[in-house]
């Protein structure tokens, strides 16, 4: 994999395609800058050395959202929301160009000098860029000498500024910014020869979201151990009574031929044996504890119980490798987030003790996030769908535009 390490980027003009789709209150302040932090490396390797860096990046979805008059320049998505916080985040000189394409921008771009930033207005304010526009992609690419792409997040869209502006260079003048790089590198740590047993751990609320992935790793990995809402609709077409428990009728054949599948293959799955159920989808809800199967009507499970905590546990501390997506219940809420940060605790210790593990997509994330444990793993993914449809065994345009 080419990686900007791989490029000569001394006095050049260098297109970097960065995921900076940052959240921003209602006066615009970024409330959470982490899409920045996890550019700073490229950006700053390529400004020490002599490269003069140019940052396209979208932010939201103007074209959702669009104006009263249907233009969809959209004052909040503005990226001048950022320049200030880039500035101090690269101590670098910012110049600002409204526009990523046309006359006006391709001089400034050609003006920047080496160690300088020009910032690009969102590219989504163009209608083509989510169709991969080629005109767009063009004016694009006649910015530039080097095109990077850093934006794993967008990585699974074939987007103008994430996939067919790299058409416009030729292989020597591109490659794969470092973020992009060790999302690939991590994720293939445990798709491409894992140091075994490897075990995954997949919640969340639906079966139908995760079936792909679910296929993909029961080929891959020696056990699953499900939890979340997805649980449900493998216990109930094992038979099992789930009463108001979330369940997707329509997935419960699809679970059985996934469960027949991992069982043809030796992979073991592990479904929950208790749960935390309520009467009501609160926080102050009446809750008990209940085997599995045994849900009456009227009450839902909402989380794993401890004996599952126990038992998914137990086979986690035996992993040398570790994939988790999705939580293990409504961790959102307090009553239900046992389960979740349970497991976050015990991927932690596992990781002490020399496990390889991942955090991918979904919102285990923000559950490891939450739960402060995210230090103490060994990987948490920044690209929610992009990683699940890595993991699922996807080509992504963006990776494929670079590499080929
Ligand atoms: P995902 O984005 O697929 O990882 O799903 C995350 C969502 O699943 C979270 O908002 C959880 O609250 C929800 N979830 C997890 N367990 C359950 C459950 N037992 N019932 C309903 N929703 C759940």
């Amino acid at each position: 994999m080419k990686t900007i390490h791989d490029l000569d980027v001394k006095g050049k003009q260098v297109l970097v395609r960065v995921d900076f789709n940052v959240p921003l209150d209602k006066n615009y302040n970024i409330t959470d800058d982490t899409r920045m932090q996890k550019a700073l490396p490229t950006i700053n390797n390529l400004l020490v050395r002599g490269a003069s860096v140019i940052l396209a990046s979208h932010l939201g979805r103007p074209q959702k959202d669009k104006n009263e008059d249907g233009s969809i320049k959209i004052e909040k998505y503005t990226l001048k929301h950022l320049i200030e916080h880039l500035a101090e985040l690269t101590d670098a000189e910012i110049v600002f160009a409204d526009d990523c394409v046309g006359g006006e921008t391709e001089l400034k771009a050609e003006r920047l000098k080496p160690g300088e930033i020009l910032l690009l207005e969102n590219t989504r304010f163009h209608a083509g860029e989510s169709k991969g526009d080629i005109d767009l992609a063009i004016k694009m690419s006649r910015l530039a000498d080097i095109y990077v792409n850093d934006a794993f997040g967008t990585a699974h869209r074939a987007h103008s500024s994430t996939a067919t502006v790299a058409n416009y260079f030729k292989p020597e003048d591109k490659a794969l910014g470092l973020l992009m790089y060790s999302e690939i590198a991590n994720a293939d740590k445990l798709l491409k020869s894992p140091k075994r047993p490897v075990v995954a751990i997949v919640g969340g609320a639906k079966v139908s979201d995760k079936i792909k992935l679910l296929e993909k790793l029961v080929e891959v990995v020696n056990h699953v151990c499900i939890g979340g809402g997805m649980a449900y609709t493998f216990l109930k077409s094992n038979g099992g009574k789930v009463g108001n428990s979330i369940c997707e009728d329509d997935y419960m054949d699809l679970a059985q031929e996934i469960l027949k599948k991992a069982k043809d293959l030796g992979t073991e799955i592990h479904l929950p044996i208790d749960n935390l159920i309520a009467d009501n989808f609160a926080n102050d809800a009446n809750t008990k504890i209940v085997p599995s199967g045994e849900i009456p009507d009227g009450w839902e499970g909402l989380d794993i119980g401890p004996k599952s905590i126990e038992q998914f546990s137990k086979v986690i501390m035996k992993a040398q490798s570790i994939l988790w997506n999705g939580p293990m219940g409504v961790f959102e809420m307090e009553t239900f987030d046992k389960g979740t940060y349970g497991i976050a605790q015990t991927v932690a210790n596992a990781t002490k003790n020399g496990a390889f593990s991942l955090i991918g997509g979904g919102d285990s994330v923000a559950a490891i996030n939450k739960s402060g444990l995210a230090d103490s793993v060994s990987f948490v993914s920044t690209g929610g769908g992009a990683m699940l449809e890595y993991l699922e065994g996807k080509t992504l345009p963006g990776i494929k535009a670079i590499t080929g």
